[in-house]
């Protein structure tokens, strides 16, 4: 079979002799209908944030069908259509147990999943350890659905932390409006009141965070972004800000523009220094890193794209174009996700 694999630092490639696995014991083999590119794949190729050695299939949000099953798996038949879910724990210790294997005791000790030191699913099939990972998608197309997996349930999960702060008189400042961020705009105006200050660099990704119900769009690369903000705002600033890209100019416009006692919530890699003096940063605010989101919270996450309150914009790709796709990634030309079909 086909696949996209990570040799190491800055050397991917497509292979085409792999052979197709088979599912023993609590296994499942899904047949990959499509695999998301997520802007943690470049941190992975880029900056070599693997120990050297490992070369695995990439891929970490993916959908499919089961193609077979391992003899001890139950509630999951060939044919059906699912979720990958991303984060894979031990299973058994006590975040596990509460269906956060995203914040699994023992994630120190192993890979974090398909697709990130382990095989993935930018294949034609994928090998999942143990039916408990899948959630199945009942009427969702797992070519639309595959994002749903990281790049909504992420925003998704990072918004709950913060969800009693974000009623109707607050503000909330999104930046960043990719793959991540175009579906977290849509996620506040479902599940909150607030009204959302969107950030990203270029007019077209300003109209789109427009288009997807931001009341309002400001380019942070502008020398006066946080000043303008503040003008939105008002003297209270903003009760919380989601930042997908989490370099260091994101993470300083956000430290000048979150209110007394809000959220700095950084979801994005970007190598920032977060500007930390005691005494001088903004009392009361919550800085934090969140990883991804619970199993139950993709459920809930795909409860809403079942009822058709967000809706993830993909580009689809066939896998051959993959480094084509990463590039137009590095060069932030996508518009909301990109999806490599096999
Ligand atoms: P993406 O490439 O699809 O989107 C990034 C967006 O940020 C683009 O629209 C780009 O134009 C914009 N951008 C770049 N620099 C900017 C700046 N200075 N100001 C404002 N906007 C800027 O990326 P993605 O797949 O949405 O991922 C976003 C980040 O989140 C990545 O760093 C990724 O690794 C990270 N991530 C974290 C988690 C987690 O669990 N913490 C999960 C998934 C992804
Ligand atoms: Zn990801």
């Amino acid at each position: 079979m086909k696949a996209v694999r990570y040799f190491g630092h800055k050397d991917v490639r497509i292979v085409h002799d792999l052979e197709k696995p088979t599912p023993t014991g609590d296994q499942v083999l899904v047949k990959i209908a499509g695999a998301g590119v997520c802007h943690s794949d470049l941190h992975i190729i880029d900056e070599g944030t693997i120990p050297p050695g490992n070369t695995f299939t990439l891929g970490h949000e993916n959908a499919g069908y089961i193609e077979a099953v391992g003899p001890n798996v139950t509630g999951f038949n060939t044919g059906d259509a699912v979720l990958v879910y991303g984060p894979w724990g031990c299973g058994h210790c006590k975040p596990c147990l509460q269906s956060h294997e995203n914040y699994c005791d023992h994630q120190a000790e192993q890979a974090y999943g398909g697709g990130l030191g382990l095989d993935g699913g930018m294949a034609d099939y994928m090998l999942v350890p143990h039916s408990r990972l899948l959630v199945h998608i009942h009427d969702l197309d797992p070519v639309i659905a595959a994002p749903l997996t990281d790049a909504a349930l992420t925003p998704y999960s990072a918004i709950k932390r913060s969800a009693h702060k974000l009623t109707p008189d607050e503000f909330v400042v999104v930046i960043g409006v990719g793959g991540l961020g175009h579906i977290a705009i849509q996620l506040l105006k479902a599940t909150s009141g607030a009204t959302i200050i969107a950030c990203d660099v270029t007019p077209e990704k300003l109209e789109f965070a427009k288009s997807l119900g931001a009341a309002y769009a400001i380019n942070s690369r502008d020398a006066d972004a946080a000043e303008q903000i503040k003008k939105i705002t008002g003297v209270k600033k903003a009760k919380v800000i989601l930042d997908f890209v989490g370099a260091t100019p994101t993470v300083t416009l956000g430290a000048q523009v979150v209110s007394l006692n809000g959220d700095q919530t950084i979801v994005g890699l970007g190598g920032a220094n977060y500007p930390f003096t005691p005494g001088k940063v903004t009392f009361g605010v919550n800085m934090s890193m969140p990883y991804w989101g619970s199993k139950a919270e993709l459920e809930e996450v795909i409860g809403l794209a079942r009822q058709g309150k967000i809706h993830v914009e993909i580009e689809q790709f066939p896998m051959d174009q993959i480094l084509e796709v990463y590039d137009r990634m590095r060069a932030g030309k996508l518009k909301g996700r990109a999806v490599l079909v096999p």
